[in-house]
């Protein structure tokens, strides 16, 4: 019985670290080098190449290292009783918040128009939003999208999220199902999305979604590039029915250097980095995952497989 890491894109060494000083009794490999494939029981992964798994025909339990899961549901045949779970860390919704509040308190306060202006040394002052004037829509209130919906109610700003199942929390609207897509979107001044990438999320921001928004709201993406129809976002900037968009996830990572994105005045683009996994906690989380496994115990933030989050 081992446990293999499989990571792409991220840098393997301070999880091989960490597992090898916390389970020195346990037989840890790191892909490609794998002695005995037989033996891998429990898979570590971030973005493993396609259909990788079936080189391992033992694996029980996936454990992403990351809060999605796409990235092993996408790529790879998994058999029914596989157990996939996930990253769930204050810190990441603490850092989901920080990131989301600079960009909105910096496009609230014109910092994109100002930035431009002196480079063009012009003195030309511009109105601003008030905080308690200003609607923030919530796509996805799980424990990322929940934390941050709260935070942005607390300090004045009107929330809404949106969601399958109905949310109690304090100050924040609740919409859910498709039946009230439409009233959600209403009155946004900011549309942030933190949903999990399933068949339903994939392509939720198109043409459809952004017509619905009152004109010149502005997209914060920081759920998964394939939530976004590329084209439409393109197509809405130039029509001014958006403002702006703050892209920091994408189809291809790196995003290709000769994207449009790039060169598109109206979005900002941050590499990934809205929320990073904190290795110390996690890497806790997945131990205890393990310890959870070998005793046939309920593991912890296991994601349900038909939901696809
Ligand atoms: P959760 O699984 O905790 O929450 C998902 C939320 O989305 C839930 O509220 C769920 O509703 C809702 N949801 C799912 N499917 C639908 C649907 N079809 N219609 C309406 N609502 C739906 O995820 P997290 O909060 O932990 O993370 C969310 C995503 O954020 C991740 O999957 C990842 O893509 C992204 N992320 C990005 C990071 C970055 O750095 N850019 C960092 C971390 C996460 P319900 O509660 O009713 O089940």
């Amino acid at each position: 019985m081992s446990i293999l890491l499989i990571f792409e894109n991220k840098n393997v060494n301070p999880w091989e670290e960490a597992l090898r000083a916390k389970l020195s009794e346990t037989v840890i490999e790191v892909y490609p080098n794998v002695k005995n494939k037989e033996a891998v029981e429990f898979v570590i992964c971030w973005k493993p190449k396609k259909n990788i798994f079936d080189e391992y025909p033992n694996i029980k339990i996936v454990q992403s290292v990351g809060a999605s899961i796409e990235h092993i549901t996408n790529t790879q045949t998994l058999k029914e009783d596989c157990i996939i779970t996930r990253i769930v860390d204050k810190k990441l919704s603490t850092d989901m918040w920080e990131f989301l509040i600079t960009i909105v308190l910096s496009e609230l306060k014109n910092s994109r128009t100002y930035l431009r202006q002196k480079e063009e040394k012009a003195w030309k002052q511009h109105d601003y939003k008030a905080i308690e004037n200003t609607n923030i829509s919530i796509l996805g209130m799980g424990s990322i999208g929940g934390y941050v919906a709260e935070k942005f109610a607390q300090i004045g700003f009107n929330v809404k999220g949106w969601s399958t199942s109905r949310k109690q929390i304090s100050n924040v609207k609740s919409y859910i199902g498709e039946n009230e897509f439409d009233t959600f979107l209403e009155n946004s001044d900011f549309l942030i999305n933190l949903l999990p990438l399933t068949s339903k999320t994939k392509g939720i921001l198109n043409r459809n979604t952004f017509q619905k928004l009152p004109k010149e709201s502005f997209l914060i993406n920081v759920g998964r590039g394939e939530h976004l129809i590329e084209e439409d976002l393109i197509n809405a900037l130039n029509a001014s029915l958006l403002s702006g968009a703050l892209l920091d996830v994408f189809v291809k990572e790196p995003l290709p250097k000769e994207h449009l994105f790039w060169k598109h005045s109206k979005i900002q683009i941050t590499p990934h980095v809205a929320s990073l996994t904190n290795v110390d906690t996690a890497i806790e989380q997945i131990i205890e995952n393990y310890r959870r496994f070998l005793k046939k115990e309920k593991v912890l933030n296991r994601i349900s497989l038909k939901k696809g989050y």
